[in-house]
């Protein structure tokens, strides 16, 4: 059973998650969202699927801005680029193999 403070800290997290691994939250609440994923398995979950997405890069412990930051939010934005062309190549080529029929 969780304390109500955690109900809270885990709201905060999760709806500061992407400021978070972009890098652009503030001391204060970076320290608040990494205690509590420290402390979530839910929030730790999310943290780690996001980790094998950039191929194993730490994400955590990423309050001092450095290149490293960069790169990792770099590579996110090239990956979700080329996921949009995924599947806009898909949908192109169903609407294409529609029209053959
Ligand atoms: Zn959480």
């Amino acid at each position: 059973m969780h304390s109500p403070q955690f109900h809270v800290d885990h709201v905060f997290t999760t709806r500061r998650l992407s400021a978070y691994l972009d890098g652009e939250l503030g001391a204060d609440e970076c320290r608040r969202v990494e205690r509590h994923i420290d402390a979530c398995p839910g929030c730790r979950r999310t943290v780690r699927s996001l980790h094998l997405v950039v191929g194993g890069l730490t994400l955590l412990r990423r309050c001092d801005p450095s290149r490293l930051a960069a790169n990792v939010i770099e590579r996110l934005r090239s990956q979700a680029r080329r996921d949009d062309d995924a599947s806009r190549r898909w949908s192109r080529d169903r609407s294409a193999r529609l029209r053959r029929r």
